[in-house]
């Protein structure tokens, strides 16, 4: 049995062990390597700039495959700042992204979550489609968006000052939201916002003809196509094809798939199972595809 002396003794050394790994954690991990592809739609880059220059929480609204993640790894890049993404889904809980104990050989060992890790080290943390989490979710981030920028790991009884890198961005899709599944008022209301949209048919043609590589006079097609299928939004459709859709069915072309079976398969089934949207979509691509 250890004395007490003893047992300060080693907690004291586990306290320097723990703040060396801390130290060493290498968040240069997270840097955006390469930089990626991104035309501009409006003034985002600028006002993206001054709104992490004074560490804003962000909120990026917009229908789903716009540009919104793309825009982010643009920006982290640019920046130089390392970038943590979340995709959220139901299953995601406040844990997940604080972190947890977890049991190992040598006992218990915390480990911290994407959020914790991006709060710790001074990382641009991405949760992308935060509506999607579990509402305990929430509240964490709401003392990481206000003057206090700091996060209760009460599991750990810590509490973090978030570092001077440290921001939040939010992505949102407002065409999704239900009653049941919104962010509050007391939540949107922590947040600066940009709305993001498909971009115009200009800027969507030189993206689909960069990203995939088909020729443009095809891409033009293909943006005619998708805003087409963007008409029928309302009309038995939640959402029309996406600008991610779009690069699919330019692979699809440019790796010899017919053009009418690269719509199909890449723009028309994965978006509708109705068949009078399918019929209206098959009408739509025989006038522009002939
Ligand atoms: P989301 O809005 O769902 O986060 P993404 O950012 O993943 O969508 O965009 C989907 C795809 O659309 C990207 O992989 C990229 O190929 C393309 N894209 C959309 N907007 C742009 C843009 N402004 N510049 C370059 N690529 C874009």
């Amino acid at each position: 049995f250890l004395t007490l002396k003893w047992r300060k003794c080693l907690y004291f050394l586990q306290t320097i062990i723990r703040r060396i790994v801390m130290a060493n954690f290498d968040i240069s991990q997270f840097k955006v390597v390469e930089s990626p592809y991104y035309q501009e739609q409006f003034n985002e880059v600028d006002l993206y700039k001054v709104a992490y220059s004074s560490r804003l929480p962000l909120m990026i609204k917009g229908p789903t495959g716009c540009g919104k993640s793309r825009f982010i790894e643009h920006m982290a890049y640019k920046l130089d700042k390392p970038l943590i993404t979340v995709s959220c889904n139901e299953d995601i809980t406040a844990s997940d992204l604080i972190g947890r104990f977890l049991l190992d050989s040598d006992g218990t060992r915390w480990v911290d979550g994407p959020l914790t890790i991006a709060a710790r080290h001074g990382a641009i943390c991405y949760l992308d489609e935060i509506v999607e989490a579990r509402q305990d979710t929430m509240v964490v981030i709401h003392s990481l968006t206000d003057h206090r920028r700091e996060l209760m790991i009460d599991k750990k009884g810590e509490l973090l000052k978030a570092h001077p890198d440290f921001q939040l961005v939010i992505s949102y899709n407002p065409g999704y939201q239900s009653i049941m599944k919104d962010l509050k008022q007391s939540t949107k209301q922590r947040f600066v916002a940009l709305d993001f949209d498909f971009a115009s048919p200009e800027i969507e043609v030189i993206i689909v003809s960069n990203e995939s590589g088909v020729d443009p006079e095809i891409a033009k097609k293909l943006v005619q196509f998708a805003n087409a299928t963007r008409k029928l939004v309302g009309h038995g459709l939640d959402e029309g094809a996406s600008t991610r859709l779009l690069n699919y069915a330019g692979v699809l072309i440019s790796k010899g798939v017919d053009i009418k079976d690269a719509c199909q398969i890449a723009l028309i089934k994965p978006i509708t199972d109705d068949t009078e949207v399918r019929e209206a979509m098959n009408t739509s691509m025989e006038a522009i595809f002939g």
